[in-house]
């Protein structure tokens, strides 16, 4: 018996900013100077290239790893609420990786008609690909404009807002950022939102 796999092309927008030759060029200097301080310190951002993205989704399986499995029972239970009180036509996230947790919230709002674009943001272009394509692979019909950058330099890269939106940042990926750097990151996001819009952070 022959059987026939049906594959559909997928569209999505990406638009890099930040690359990985780039980050590479940052990277030696930023190890200079973080660790020849006290305390020490070395950015996150880079944690996450191709293998260090699949082995952040391993980590989240583990049984002790209980925010991410937490953090999505939260969302399935408020979402739906949430986008009825706040009739969002656009989510836009922030570190969205995998985008596993992104269908709790992107479900509402389009089994409440309202969906129309999605708009992930993440510094590795190789997680907004496969996450990409899997969001148009589940919703073919929408808007996906992904956008490869550094929370710190390119927040003002996505795009205008074309409805209501409801930006997400989850996953406690706030506390990847110093105190300091915490104010300056949420004045920024303060500029994508309209006064009706909603921010939602997902912290430990
Ligand atoms: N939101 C997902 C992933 C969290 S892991 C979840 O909740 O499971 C943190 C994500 O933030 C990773 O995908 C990583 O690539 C991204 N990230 C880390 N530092 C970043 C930075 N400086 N700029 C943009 N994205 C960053």
């Amino acid at each position: 018996m022959t059987s026939v796999q049906r594959s559909r092309a997928v569209t999505f927008r990406l638009d890099v900013h930040s690359s990985s030759g780039q980050l590479a060029e940052s990277l030696a200097e930023d190890v200079r100077v973080g660790l020849t301080t006290e305390p020490r310190t070395l950015s996150p951002k880079y944690f996450y290239d191709e293998r260090g993205c699949e082995l952040f989704e391993a980590i989240t399986e583990l049984p002790e790893y209980y925010q991410t499995r937490t953090e999505l029972s939260v969302l399935e239970r408020v979402a739906s609420d949430l986008v009825r009180r706040h009739q969002p036509t656009e989510l836009v996230e922030l570190g969205s990786g995998s985008s596993r947790k992104t269908s709790a919230l992107l479900d509402p709002m389009a089994a409440q008609g309202l969906l129309r674009r999605y708009l992930p943001f993440d510094i590795s272009s190789s997680a907004l690909v496969g996450a990409a394509s899997r969001v148009a692979d589940r919703y073919p019909d929408i808007d996906i404009h992904a956008v490869a950058g550094d929370f710190s330099d390119h927040l003002d890269r996505i795009p205008e807002a074309d409805g209501g939106r409801m930006v997400v940042f989850l996953g406690g990926t706030i506390g990847n950022l110093h105190p300091k750097e915490r104010s300056a990151f949420l004045e920024t996001v303060r500029a994508l939102l309209d006064a009706d819009d909603i921010l939602v952070v997902g912290t430990d």
